[in-house]
């Protein structure tokens, strides 16, 4: 053990975007015992039932225990080395891009630098894209066009300041718990209103004041028309700090509500509690951001903080809620394949030197990388040939799944870095490099409003198991570049990081740490949570309530939304998550209390369209698309409208007969932000 027996550790939980506070205490058996950090600003002590069962998941059980090359137990010598002389000898045969690494909102800051800096700036290509891609890209693309950054404008604290609280697309008491609980608090104490916008009577209804079970279009149309109510209502201000208003109203009163499935008094009830409450927060998650629109609906919603000044005040603001644990540090680290480090732009020159500069970097990358959905593409059609995964499972949860999966094999060298031997990935790697998991690692991660905290080691790592920034920088030193990932302790990866927001700070990036550029490794161990920026009028508090926004001209950009007709087609599966498991359930799996709620793939139908197709309650259903087909469970149920059956997507192709439900979601993307949309995946269905 790391640490004394019985003295409990700081860190922070591994799931979703809440990223609460766990107190982890090791016990003589070598395990953990897991509280909820009373200390912690986003939790205050709460855990919900996934982070309770942390201690339940930790055994070696399934566990990547060694390095592999072709199924067979390797020294890490010799795996380190087959992987930097295959990358190396395929970027000197095929050029920069040839090559790409698809990573994780679940990797630690410190991970996604190394990774990000060793593809943007020594590599040379900017083929680094992350699982992020499927959850939260549509939010980052419409904060950038609105604000002019991708900037979180406020707090958790507003949720339980608002008067009203909107939530669309978001089952939070499901996907983000403890803020469904910090809400549901609020609402005992000051009557606060909740409205929730979803297809779905989901779980966070038994809250609502008002549920409008809008059709899958209906997000972006339901905003015009609340756009165009605050306009008639008087409510818009001539001098709001916008460009774009009167096309954005246009726009906004040419929208119609028919193909809403709301009655309208519905409809001017939800405008009632908009209009009438200007503490009103905004909150949206995947049920907006997964869409071939959702970037679009991310600008209908922000279109009506922004007319109104209702954004970074107390109580006001649109929030967008992360699913995983680290999506927010991935965003500032420069993550995704379009994006550089600390809010800089690939696409501009200026930022680009700069960074290139910064990390004396012999091959900076000058255009945007590949996106997940195209990265895929580029692997099937042998355009990469050679690509490194990293935390992630992208053969069941990328839509398209099974050719996704097939484009793996195909690809001529794989890598794969995991905590966990079997997976529908790590059966396609010609290389397995077992990584460390939670408790076992160093390092920060970033939640939804801003704030990051540290995650620490409390236990010894599995098996041979190594921390995946530690991976990725002996495989950096390998291919030539020992001064550039000469680093021996995550503090310094950090100091780095915050270092190099300082020059990014000068360059008018909000994303300025720099402060701790000097963090050596006892105060890094001692690091309390905090929210950036860290200096300033705005420090650890909110953006833009102050009217100036991060555009050139320091004004927000409205949008002119067109809503998308209502889909045509008989079925419309929806996916997502449930209360209890995580992602592909390699952690959550492990903890029977856990399986209890909900324990096999399911297709939750109404029964309306039950009957019509001959289907019976606990019988199995065939679900079937052109790209794949799945078997599930039938749950009866009017939770879900007619012709919008919902299915979970935790199962993997390891559990009989299939509940691989991303292989039926169709590789549509939107537009703007390459994110899937695997919300609306035309379906048919049969007993099977
Ligand atoms: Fe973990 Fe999220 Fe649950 Fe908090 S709400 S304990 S971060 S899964």
């Amino acid at each position: 053990n790391m640490h004394s027996a019985t003295r409990p550790v700081k860190t922070t939980c591994p799931y979703c975007g809440v990223g609460c506070g766990v107190l982890a205490t090791p016990t003589p058996q070598g395990g953990l015992t897991i509280a909820g950090d009373p200390d912690h600003p986003a939790n205050f002590g709460r855990l919900c039932v996934k982070g309770q069962a942390l201690g339940e998941t930790l055994g070696l059980q399934g566990r990547l225990l060694s390095p592999q090359i072709a199924g067979r137990n390797v020294g890490w010598d010799q795996a380190l080395q087959t992987v930097a002389d295959r990358f190396a000898d395929t970027i000197a045969r095929h050029g920069p891009d040839s090559v790409a690494f698809y990573v994780s909102g679940q990797l630690l800051t410190e991970d996604y630098y190394v990774a990000n800096k060793l593809m943007k700036g020594f590599v040379g290509s900017a083929n680094i894209d992350t699982n992020s891609r499927l959850c939260m890209a549509s939010s980052v693309a419409g904060h950038r066009r609105a604000f002019g950054s991708d900037t979180v404008p406020g707090l958790y604290e507003d949720l339980e300041q608002a008067d009203c609280v909107v939530l669309v697309g978001s089952n939070l008491a499901w996907c983000h718990p403890v803020l469904y609980q910090r809400l549901a608090a609020a609402r005992q104490a000051r009557g606060t209103r909740v409205v929730v916008i979803d297809p779905r009577r989901t779980a966070t209804c038994d809250i609502a004041d008002l549920h409008l079970p809008i059709s899958g279009a209906g997000d972006a149309a339901i905003f015009n028309l609340l756009l165009a109510e605050l306009d008639r209502r008087g409510l818009i201000p001539a001098d709001a700090p916008v460009d774009g208003l009167p096309e954005a109203l246009r726009a906004a009163r040419a929208t119609s509500a028919d193909g809403l499935g709301i009655p309208d008094p519905e409809l001017q009830r939800f405008f009632d509690l908009w209009c009438d409450n200007p503490r009103v927060v905004t909150v949206y998650s995947q049920g907006v951001n997964q869409s071939d629109c959702g970037t679009d609906k991310v600008g209908a919603i922000l279109n009506c903080h922004l007319a109104t000044g209702r954004i970074g005040r107390p109580g006001m603001g649109p929030f967008s809620v992360t699913g995983q644990p680290n999506a927010m540090g991935g965003r500032e680290v420069g993550g995704l394949a379009n994006m550089l480090a600390c809010h800089l732009d690939i696409e501009n020159p200026a930022h680009r030197d700069a960074v290139g500069a910064f990390w004396k970097a012999p091959n900076m990358a000058c255009e945007p990388g590949l996106k997940a959905v195209q990265m895929f593409d580029a692997v099937e059609q042998g355009k990469i040939k050679a690509l490194w995964i990293i935390c992630t499972n992208p053969a069941m949860s990328m839509p398209d799944a099974d050719r996704v999966a097939r484009a793996i094999r195909g690809c001529d060298f794989v890598v794969v870095s995991d905590i966990m031997a079997r997976t529908d990935t790590t059966e396609l790697a010609d290389v397995l490099l077992p990584a460390t998991g939670w408790g076992e690692k160093d390092g920060t991660v970033t939640n939804s409003e801003r704030r990051i905290s540290r995650q620490r080691r409390s236990l010894a790592p599995a098996g041979q198991a190594r921390d995946d920034w530690r991976i990725l920088a002996e495989v950096g030193r390998r291919m030539g570049w020992q001064q550039a990932f000469n680093w021996s302790h995550p503090a310094q990866v950090f100091a780095e990081y915050a270092a190099l927001s300082g020059i990014a700070g000068k360059l008018g990036s909000d994303f300025d740490i720099s402060d701790c550029a000097g963090i050596d490794p006892a105060e890094y161990e001692a690091m309390q949570p905090f929210s950036w920026p860290r200096a300033g009028a705005r420090q650890g508090g909110r953006f833009f309530g102050d009217g100036i926004y991060h555009r050139p001209n320091g004004r927000a950009q409205m949008v002119a939304v067109t809503p998308q007709a209502a889909p045509v087609q008989d079925f419309r599966l929806n996916t997502g998550r449930v209360r209890d498991h995580w992602h592909s359930m390699t952690r959550t799996g492990l903890s029977p209390r856990l399986s209890r709620h909900l324990a096999e793939p399911y297709l939750e139908i109404h029964p309306d369209d039950a009957a019509r197709l001959g289907l019976t309650a606990a019988g199995l259903a065939e679900v079937a698309t052109p790209q794949g087909r799945a078997v599930l469970r039938v749950m009866i149920s009017d939770r879900v409208g007619r012709g919008r059956p919902f299915a979970p997507m935790h199962w993997t192709g390891q559990v009989a007969p299939t509940g691989r439900v991303n292989a039926l979601v169709p590789p549509v993307v939107d537009p703007i932000s390459g994110q899937p949309a695997s919300k609306s995946a035309p379906v048919t269905i049969r007993p099977f």
